[in-house]
């Protein structure tokens, strides 16, 4: 199937606001004390195997799989553990996490090693061992999606480089930084897990890395480079499958259904740069944005790291903050604690003035039908507001509220600033109960 014919879901057009996509990231020195949570994936949590008083090093495992569908968790510094306490995340889960104190010697175990990858099963494996989980937000666990049935092919890998949201810039930083990697891991997942193609699909607003990549593309002849139209929500997975190579990926089915493996740019770069180290996931890129920030920049900080540790280091807050946001603008969490630790899968912190929080009274409908068009996945979401405040579940199951991927896309045009996402997570909420 060409790649070249331009499938346009629609989405909207956000204000890109990147303005930390020209700086270098930049490593910050480890704080003094840091909680790393024993679930930062999505599944079951991790069981800690450390305790109080324990002498830690970096990539050293603290945490093991309960569960199948898990990832495990390893140190991001050398130090002591102090406590194993409990904390609520940021999607209203409770775990436990580990607070170890820093040494500043940042010792590795002697465990980080580069593993002997020869096969698929080895390739899981190692995949396993590393702690990766999708590094665009989602936070699933990379052996698990990978880990395919023999029944299953997987014709297509798309890498994932649309970072539609506003302000991010840390996977355009991932490309421009990691490049050697990305296309290692690249061609480790097509080997080990038997892909035909891989083609990396980039928004159109990123022109340096598009250009670099096709130029790649044309020396290695590994894989092809797909624009994506600028628009939000072109990183959402079953958008940028059906923009890319025209595949719908049908309600309660996943990519492979479709043939096809979406992974984050990060995610490959990450698995690029363990096959070489054998270093596990214990740092995270992430952008630092905001008006009530003193520096935005891009970061590395190593995971466990608090948000007053990196408003601190980014020069500390300027004025009130209105809000502070984990993940995007359009996607990310408000968080209620500055004592929040970064986990895997974040890759922003948002700063947010008075100003940029204000948020704006709710209207009546006027029955304009933007939400409708804006849909990426042309859903109805003023219909599924009145069948939710009916409690019609058997119309909310009709007009495929499950199908939401909670973009924001109808939220952010409606002009009577109806809250139509809240409204379809209470929806699916709504019909889950009732299917129990
Ligand atoms: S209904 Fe869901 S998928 Fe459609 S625009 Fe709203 S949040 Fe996005
Ligand atoms: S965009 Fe807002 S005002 Fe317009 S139809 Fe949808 S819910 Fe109503």
């Amino acid at each position: 199937m060409s790649i070249t014919k331009a499938r346009l879901l629609k989405g909207i057009h956000v204000a890109h606001a990147k303005s930390t996509e020209n700086t270098q990231t930049i490593p910050m020195p480890v704080p003094s004390r840091v909680s790393i949570p024993m679930l930062q994936h999505l599944g079951a949590p991790c069981k800690s195997i450390v305790k109080p008083g324990d002498r830690v090093l970096v990539g050293q495992l603290i945490g093991e799989c309960a569960g199948t569908f898990c990832a495990p968790i390893h140190s991001s510094v050398s130090g002591t553990v102090k406590a194993i306490d409990s904390m609520v995340t940021t999607s209203g889960d409770s775990c436990e996490v580990v607070v170890i104190e820093t040494d500043g010697t940042q010792e590795v175990s002697s465990d980080v090693k580069a593993p002997v990858v020869n096969s698929k099963e080895s390739f899981i494996e190692a995949i396993k061992n590393s702690g990766l989980v999708g590094l665009g937000g989602a936070g699933f666990p990379a052996w698990v999606k990978l880990n395919i049935k023999p029944t299953q092919k997987a014709e297509y890998l798309i890498i994932n480089a649309a970072e539609c949201e506003p302000y991010i810039t840390s996977d355009y930083r991932e490309m421009l930084e990691n490049t050697e990697d990305i296309l290692a891991g690249m061609a480790a997942v097509k080997k080990y897990i038997g892909i035909d193609k891989v083609i990396i699909s980039i928004e159109k607003n990123k022109p340096k890395a598009i250009e670099m990549f096709q130029k790649l593309a044309a020396e290695t002849k590994a894989f092809e480079v797909y624009v994506l139209q600028s628009k939000y929500p072109k990183g959402a997975e079953k958008v940028i499958i059906y923009d890319t190579i025209g595949r719908t990926v049908p309600e309660g089915k996943l990519p492979i259904d479709v043939g096809t493996i979406v992974m984050n740019v990060a995610s490959v770069g990450f698995v690029g740069t363990y096959l070489r180290t054998g270093m596990p996931l214990t740092q995270k890129r992430i952008t630092v944005d905001g008006g009530a920030i003193a520096k935005a920049q891009n970061l590395m900080v190593a995971i466990g790291t608090s948000i007053t540790h990196i408003a601190e280091y980014c020069g500390g807050i300027k004025g009130e903050v209105g809000k502070v946001l984990m993940g995007g603008p359009m996607m990310g969490l408000a968080l209620y604690n500055m004592d929040t630790p970064v986990i895997k899968n974040n890759n922003a912190v948002l700063f947010f003035d008075e100003k940029q929080a204000k948020e704006q009274k709710t209207t009546l409908c006027i029955r304009c039908g933007k939400c409708g068009y804006a849909c990426p996945v042309r859903l109805m979401p003023v219909s599924i507001e009145r069948a939710f405040e009916s409690k019609d579940t058997e119309r909310l199951a009709a007009l495929k509220v499950n199908l939401c991927i909670e973009c924001g896309c109808c939220s952010y045009i409606c002009p009577a600033k109806r809250p139509l996402v809240q409204t379809n997570r209470a929806s699916k909420k709504l019909l889950r109960e009732t299917k129990k």
